[in-house]
């Protein structure tokens, strides 16, 4: 597909394509390979009160329920389940495409994803853990306005700090 294709896609194809309406349902998260990292840093905030609270949906009521880590989650290099109601969205693009291109080769780099992959939300935060640390998104989210911030980077050092409080007695 080319850029005037996935400009020309009206909200209706996203949907059809597994955008917004897979949002509240079992059925699979198609997720842009930074929204990896960008939903584990979600803190309530976002681009619009609908984006937020689209985000807010996926991240707090179905990846981070209590079943949230056998959500499944499709790899995509198009518009996503959290891109739906963003208002810098253009239909299956967006008015920052360069910036986000470089995000989602970054990520998926780091976190060895493709688009295609599929993989549930646990099998995610274990890529994570094993790829990545904080410091390294100064690299990766390079360009990004929620990197300042620095949620980010401490919801990636609480993921790690729980993984070294679960590792079994003698094994640290
Ligand atoms: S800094 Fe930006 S790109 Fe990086 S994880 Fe956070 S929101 Fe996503």
């Amino acid at each position: 597909m080319d850029d005037a294709d996935r400009t020309a896609l009206p909200a209706s194809r996203l949907a059809d394509q597994g955008g917004l309406g897979q949002v509240g349902t079992a059925m699979t998260l198609r997720l842009r390979r930074h929204h990896i990292l960008c939903s584990i840093g979600f803190e309530g905030v976002g681009y619009s009160d609908a984006f937020t609270a689209n985000m807010g949906h996926i991240v707090h009521g179905q990846l981070r329920a209590a079943d949230g880590e056998a959500v499944s989650i499709r790899i995509t290099d198009t518009a996503d389940s959290i891109c739906a109601p963003c208002p810098k969205r253009r239909g299956l693009g967006c008015e920052g495409q360069d910036l986000i291109d470089r995000l989602d080769a970054a990520h998926g780099a780091a976190l060895d994803v493709r688009p295609g992959d599929r993989l549930t939300w646990g099998a995610c935060l274990d890529r994570v853990r094993a790829r990545i640390v904080p410091g390294d998104l100064d690299r990766i989210c390079e360009g990004c306005s929620w990197l300042e911030g620095g949620m980010c980077k401490r919801a990636v050092a609480k993921l790690l700090a729980g993984r070294k409080k679960a590792a079994p007695e003698g094994t640290a």
